[in-house]
């Protein structure tokens, strides 16, 4: 096994990466928690446009090798699942383009944390992209029968009714296909009703949480706080695991889609990017 030695950039801080591991840990970077650094300015142009502040990165499905990539790419996701009932199974992950595919009614629309995120490889919705990862989730099951997990979205959200029903369609006839992720859908919308059927009609294979500001006092929610937690539990619900240092990725917690967890808010602490502000003299 090779050991590699990493220097930490300010704010990152973690473990010793072996290169070779099936499970990695990864060096995570810590949530800061100072939404000025991380909102973008009123006046910029991504905000009004609903786009991302990297266009460059946003690709056609069809311009790209595949679209579902695997956690091993993803500090915070890591390569498989090493716990629960998910247990072994290897992880993917689907970035859509920010603000582009989600309801300018989120609360980070200014904060995304997409907007640290120059290096992803963004998605654009549409019938192509969906065509295509029909066949992925299928190529996919064939190399794991004993299942795989998709982690939607790493940036981005459920962008129409159509296709958050394909997620049904695709849970329906792909028996190992397992799905978690986030949304910031507002209750009460056709899109945010598709996810509620989904959650309900695959409670042990897909697990969507409804970002919200505040807990509603409802299943499946995540919250965002601006303010570094005194311990693991807050007044909102239970600190990421992985923001608290407890645990090293999704891959080795699995809280967010245990179905004894679903009644406990899962809270983020913000974090995306840092500007440089300046300092009085
Ligand atoms: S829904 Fe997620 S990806 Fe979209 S703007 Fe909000 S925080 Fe960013
Ligand atoms: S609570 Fe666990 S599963 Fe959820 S985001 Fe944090 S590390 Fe991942």
């Amino acid at each position: 096994m090779m050991r590699v030695q990493h220097q930490r950039p300010e704010g990152w801080k973690g473990g010793t990466r072996h290169e070779g591991d099936s499970l990695r840990r990864f060096a995570a970077v810590l949530p800061h928690a100072d939404r000025t650094a991380a909102a973008l300015s009123v006046d910029h142009p991504a905000l009004a446009e609903a786009r991302t502040i990297f266009p460059s990165t946003v690709h056609f499905a069809d311009e790209v090798d595949r679209v579902l990539v695997s956690g091993a790419n993803n500090p915070k996701l890591g390569a498989r699942v090493t716990k629960g009932p998910w247990r072994g199974m290897p992880i993917y992950q689907l970035t859509l383009e920010e603000r582009a595919t989600c309801p300018a009614s989120c609360a980070l629309w200014a904060t995304c944390y997409g907007n640290s995120m120059h290096l992803a490889r963004r998605h654009r919705p549409g019938r192509e992209l969906e065509q295509i990862l029909g066949a992925e989730l299928c190529g996919l099951a064939d190399r794991h029968p004993g299942g795989f997990v998709v982690r939607l979205h790493t940036l981005g959200d459920f962008y129409s009714v159509r296709y958050a029903s394909l997620w049904a369609v695709w849970l329906q006839w792909i028996p190992e296909l397992r799905v978690f992720g986030y949304t910031a859908r507002e209750d009460g919308t056709p899109i945010a009703e598709v996810i509620e059927r989904l959650n309900g009609r695959f409670p042990d294979r897909c697990l969507i949480r409804f970002s919200r500001a505040v807990p509603s006092g409802k299943a499946h929610e995540a919250i965002t706080i601006w303010h570094q937690p005194a311990g693991q539990w807050v007044d909102q619900g239970l600190v990421c695991p992985a923001q608290t240092e407890r645990t090293a990725c999704c891959g080795t917690c699995g809280l967010c889609w245990s179905p004894a967890m679903a009644a406990t808010p899962i809270v983020f602490v913000g974090h995306g990017r840092r500007t440089k502000r300046r300092v009085a003299a």
